[in-house]
């Protein structure tokens, strides 16, 4: 059964160590990947999701999670919202944050 892409004759699935090579091109980047453990929530989420396809690919973006889930400002394209409890943790720690800080100029007589 053919498994290559419709528009090239590259095959849609990748091999883990493929992967892996990609992972760690990332890496040399630091200030664009996410936290180990914002990583690790996410691909456990990703794990567990239906949309996963070949335990690599999301449905609803194309992309491959292990390199999706790298960036720290990618996020979740799931149509009911987020899957990657790593980044609903995030949101509310930052919410929290904003909640604590002072808003706006207090007028003094
Ligand atoms: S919908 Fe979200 S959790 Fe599911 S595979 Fe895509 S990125 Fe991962």
């Amino acid at each position: 059964m053919r498994t290559g892409c419709k528009g090239c004759t590259e095959d849609v699935k990748l091999t883990m160590e493929q992967i892996a090579r990609m992972v760690s091109k990332l890496d040399r980047f630091p200030e664009t990947c996410a936290e180990e453990e914002v990583y690790a929530t996410r691909l456990a989420a990703c794990r567990a999701c239906p949309s996963l396809q070949y335990g690599t690919t999301c449905a609803h973006c194309g992309c491959i999670v292990q390199l999706r889930a790298k960036l720290r400002d990618k996020t979740c394209p799931a149509p009911g919202g987020s899957r990657w409890v790593g980044d609903r943790l995030e949101a509310n720690r930052i919410a929290s944050e904003a909640q604590k800080e002072p808003r706006g100029c207090t007028p003094r007589g």
